[in-house]
């Protein structure tokens, strides 16, 4: 069975005036249809394989064969980040988290400020392209950062929220100015998409 391309749950320019709909329409239509397309190709012959959900392809990463293992963790790290990305955003979205994730991130991380200021300041610091996380790892909450398309699954730990931060992301809006678009990332992160994550995490179902 194939992988698909998910559709966006808004319309391209529901992002607008944060993420323009230009860099939607080819971070989607382009960049997450090719991660697709390549991981059906790259498992072209691999019925097992191509049959288990993403996120278990990339928990058992170790499992792909060498000749393929790195096109699957290229492609299907692209695919599942992708599907993240799209599901944790919404127009008229940001402010606060509410509930358990809201108490969790405060008490990890101090205050809601500081939190925000690590997940950027993990962004800001990823050279090259690839992604600054909220994970579950061990049952704790900790911020990350992976390089290229590599998927927090492939250590065992899961992705709570990510923010992309290669330059097809923003190049289009904020030029060089990543720093810029991670601040202005905020207003578009749907906090109850990412708690409904934190639950499911937790309940070792995400
Ligand atoms: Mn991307």
């Amino acid at each position: 069975m194939a992988f698909t391309l998910p559709s966006l749950p808004y319309a391209t320019n529901a992002l607008e005036p944060y993420i323009d709909a230009t860099t939607m329409e080819i971070h989607q239509g382009r960049h997450h249809k090719a991660y697709v397309d390549n991981l059906n190709k790259a498992l072209e012959g691999q019925a097992a394989l191509a049959s288990k959900p993403i996120e278990q392809l990339l928990r058992e990463i170790a499992t792909v064969p060498d000749g393929i293992r790195q096109a699957v963790i290229n492609n299907g790290g692209g695919h599942a980040n992708h599907a993240m990305f799209w599901e944790i955003m919404a127009p008229g979205a940001g402010g606060e988290p509410s509930g358990p994730l809201a108490d969790d991130i405060k008490a990890t991380f101090t205050d809601f400020a500081t939190f925000k200021a690590q997940i950027k300041d993990a962004g800001v610091k990823r050279f090259g392209s690839g992604w600054a996380w909220l994970v579950l790892a061990d049952g704790k909450l900790k911020i990350l950062s992976s390089a290229n398309q590599d998927s927090p699954y492939m250590s065992g730990q899961a992705p709570i929220m990510g923010v992309d931060v290669w330059e097809h992301a923003y190049y289009l809006k904020y030029q060089n100015k990543r720093p810029d678009y991670l601040d202005a990332w905020w207003n578009v992160v749907n906090w109850k998409a990412v708690a409904e994550r934190y639950a499911k995490a937790k309940a070792g179902k995400l």
